[in-house]
């Protein structure tokens, strides 16, 4: 798909939210190992001892957060920790549990060491929270039979199992959930060098060739976020059928995303947006969330969530408690002036 103007609000190639098209690329490509899992090394060595001794002691792995931006690979090493440990995973999502019920029927359900896989876990209402606690800490759950008067609360064990929870915002997450968790990982936006070989990897099980150059145009573009790449990837394999012989080059890898519109370093048009507001509408910041998303007409959680990890990650953003301000830098790469700038050049038109 290419993006032009009266496509503004199509879903963006670079947003790391899944998509269905995503699943259909992700099946193949996920890695099944540790080994295969590229990047986040200091993730990697502290689980593999965690399940190494786990293993040894024929127990069920801690309990896991793993946090970090959409699209780094949570869902991913969850299913990497279940396969190491030879049990099954089950996935679900906070928001998909809507009762206690839900949840108690899903944990009576789960088999002995079996991984509960909980994405956006912040997202789980207060009283299933509550049924949490015990289940995590003790193995057990209390289930209040009846109502009023007559209500009774009746103890159930369960047999021993890991839950793994993922979110992007470990910050909203309750206390007496965090403090549940014995492993917490926070998983990093990744280089460009890591990004490289997955694109690589990626372009090998796709059977789409690839030059080194081509992996590392589309990684260098990708804004820290596999799933980004492997997106991307597929976008610029149509343009080397179309426009070249179906080998993905660095020329035709760079044509490519600039038909995307996406800039040399990743940005968007919707980055662009948020900074030149920040810039033209608020003389540079400090400026509110919730402001800011209105007058670009975006959710604020998309930037919150999306945007600004990256543009922080690029040194082009700064978070402030009065908001959100724009960097040197950030004028820089949009060819504006800063204020200091245009104030020095109205001096000189003064003199
Ligand atoms: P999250 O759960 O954090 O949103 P996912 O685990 O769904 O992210 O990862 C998105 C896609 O990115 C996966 O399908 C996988 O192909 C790819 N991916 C993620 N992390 C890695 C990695 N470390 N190495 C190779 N591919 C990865």
């Amino acid at each position: 798909m290419i993006q032009t103007e009266d496509m503004e609000f199509a879903p963006r190639v670079i947003s790391p939210e899944n998509s269905a098209e995503d699943n259909e690329i992700e099946r193949g490509l996920r890695p099944q190992t540790l080994h295969e899992y590229i990047g986040q090394d200091k993730v990697k060595e502290n689980l593999a001892i965690c399940i190494e001794a786990a293993k040894r002691r024929q127990e069920p792995l801690d309990h896991v957060l793993l946090y970090g931006p959409p699209g780094l690979g949570k869902t991913t090493l969850s299913a990497i920790i279940a396969h190491e440990m030879g049990v099954n995973l089950r996935i679900t999502t906070g928001p998909a549990i809507e009762k206690p019920g839900d949840l108690v029927s899903l944990l009576t359900s789960l088999s002995e060491n079996d991984v509960l896989f909980i994405d956006e876990i912040h997202r789980l209402s207060r009283a299933v929270e509550e049924i949490l606690y015990p289940a995590l800490e003790d193995r057990v759950i209390d289930i209040i039979i009846g109502k009023g008067p007559s209500a009774r609360s009746i103890r159930m064990d369960l047999k021993p199992f890991t839950l793994i929870g993922a979110t992007t915002r470990a910050g909203q997450l309750s206390s007496p959930l965090r403090d549940r968790f014995g492993v917490i990982q926070r998983l990093e936006l990744y280089s460009k060098e890591h990004l490289t070989d997955i694109v690589r990897r990626s372009s090998m099980i796709l059977g789409i060739p690839c030059t080194t150059d081509g992996a590392a145009e589309i990684a260098g573009r990708a804004r820290g976020t596999p799933r980004i790449a492997n997106r991307l990837l597929k976008r610029v394999r149509d343009f080397a059928d179309v426009i070249g012989n179906g080998e993905i080059t660095q020329q035709i890898a760079s044509i490519a995303l600039s038909r995307l519109e996406i800039d040399a370093l990743g940005l968007d048009s919707l980055d662009r947006r948020m900074l030149e507001m920040i810039i033209k509408g608020y003389g540079g910041g400090p400026v509110g969330l919730e402001t800011l998303a209105s007058a670009i007409g975006e959710e604020s959680v998309t930037l919150e969530d999306v945007c600004e990890p990256f543009l922080m990650q690029l040194g082009f953003l700064g978070r402030t408690p009065r908001g959100r301000c724009a960097t040197k830098l950030a004028y820089e790469h949009l060819g504006f002036k800063t204020p200091e700038e245009s104030a020095a050049d109205d001096g000189q038109l003064t003199l």
